[in-house]
């Protein structure tokens, strides 16, 4: 048996290589490294996918966070709501830029930002809402708009972990990402679109957005050598840009492969007592970055698994208002139950498009072994 990994990249690489590798020959011999149209091509591409009319390509999904924020204008001080039960991206861009974030508590059964305490997180300074699609389950999203709409805020999707997942707002299936004023991707190798290096990509429906994006993202210029604002240097590379514009054409499927190892997870380990297994949302179609297990036994089943070669992780081990640079009398210590508990309880398990079936078997079947001893 191939040795399982929490992500095999190897098979999926296979059945793309020889195209990849003749497309990065062709942006080798033409020298268009950086801008070239392979960059143009995936943005229109990707704007396509999402139904989205601009897609901006920057260095990383950080960069994407950052660059939206700064295209919003803010003032230092300003309040930023978000959730503590994230990778710390989300809440260092706020803090990078001289703004300040508010986190609350998350719901336990989606790990997503609960909607029904932003409101009491609201205060004059509140100029943005940024909800994190976490493992690729969309948030609450008419819940958050709705809000967001009644006190005139901004909303930023941190879309890193769910391309191609689907939220209903206004009674309209959308992809996540594209519900707020602009959704933020991450291309990092591991994403359900990921890139041999660092990518992302800022998108908006707002034409005035889409500018200062586009802007921002060019060293604050619209014709070189002329300035408008400061910026910064986030490009996508136009290797990567060929090599994502290739997996794009397979997301679908790659997202297919992921669901359907998650019904057979859901369907392998349903009916153990202690053990809860991911929840569905009506209003929302999940597209499984991570399939996360929770279980107050956590770290006794995952040294199980371990000395069972089945790697699994635990994201996030501490919710970040917990955290040094985060720390914030708004949000004490033991002040988010929810994300405290959760950061105890949860479990990752290999999940990604190549598992073949006995890699599966020996998972599931280790896993269950662990609840009857
Ligand atoms: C991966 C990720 C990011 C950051 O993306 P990078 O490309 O690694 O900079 C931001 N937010 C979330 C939720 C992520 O999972």
């Amino acid at each position: 048996m191939r040795p399982i990994q929490m992500v095999d990249l190897q098979p999926q690489y296979a059945r793309i290589q020889s195209e990849v590798e003749a497309a990065f020959a062709d942006v080798i011999r033409s020298g268009a490294f950086i801008n070239g149209p392979a960059v143009k091509s995936f943005q229109q591409n990707l704007a396509n996918f999402l139904d989205c009319k601009h897609v901006v390509a920057c260095g990383n999904g950080t960069d994407a966070l950052q660059i939206a924020l700064m295209a919003l204008n803010l003032q230092p001080g300003d309040e930023v709501i978000t959730t503590p039960f994230t990778f710390v991206a989300t809440a260092e861009v706020i803090g990078l830029l001289g703004l300040v974030p508010v986190f609350v508590d998350v719901e336990a059964d989606s790990f997503n930002i609960d909607p029904t305490l932003v409101e009491a997180a609201i205060t004059e300074k509140t100029r943005c809402i940024i909800p994190v699609h976490l493992f690729g389950r969309a948030c609450n999203m008419q819940a958050i708009m709705d809000i967001a709409r009644q006190h005139c805020l901004f909303v930023i999707e941190d879309n890193a972990q769910a391309i191609g997942a689907t939220c209903i707002v206004d009674g309209v299936e959308q992809k996540t990402g594209t519900i707020g004023d602009i959704g933020c991707l991450s291309f990092y190798p591991s994403k359900n679109l990921g890139a041999f290096g660092d990518g992302g990509a800022i998108n908006t429906n707002n034409d005035e957005l889409h500018q200062r994006i586009h802007r921002i993202c060019n060293h604050g210029s619209d014709k070189r050598y002329y300035y408008e604002t400061v910026g910064v240097n986030s490009r996508l590379d136009s290797l990567q840009a060929v090599l994502l514009d290739i997996k794009l054409k397979h997301l679908n499927e790659y997202l297919q492969a992921r669901i359907k190892l998650a019904n057979a997870y859901d369907i392998a380990l349903s009916g153990i007592s202690g053990l809860v297994l991911p929840a569905r949302a009506e209003h929302s179609k999940h597209v499984f970055h991570q399939y996360t297990l929770c279980n107050p036994e956590r770290d006794a089943l995952q040294q199980f698994l371990n000395a069972q070669e089945i790697p699994t992780m635990v994201y996030y081990p501490v919710p970040l208002h917990v955290q040094k640079p985060y720390l914030d009398a708004r949000h004490p210590v033991g002040g988010l139950p929810i994300s405290e508990r959760l950061s105890k309880e949860v479990l990752s398990l290999p999940m990604h498009t190549e598992m073949d079936d006995e890699q599966f078997e020996k998972i599931v079947t280790e896993v269950i072994k662990f609840y009857k001893k």
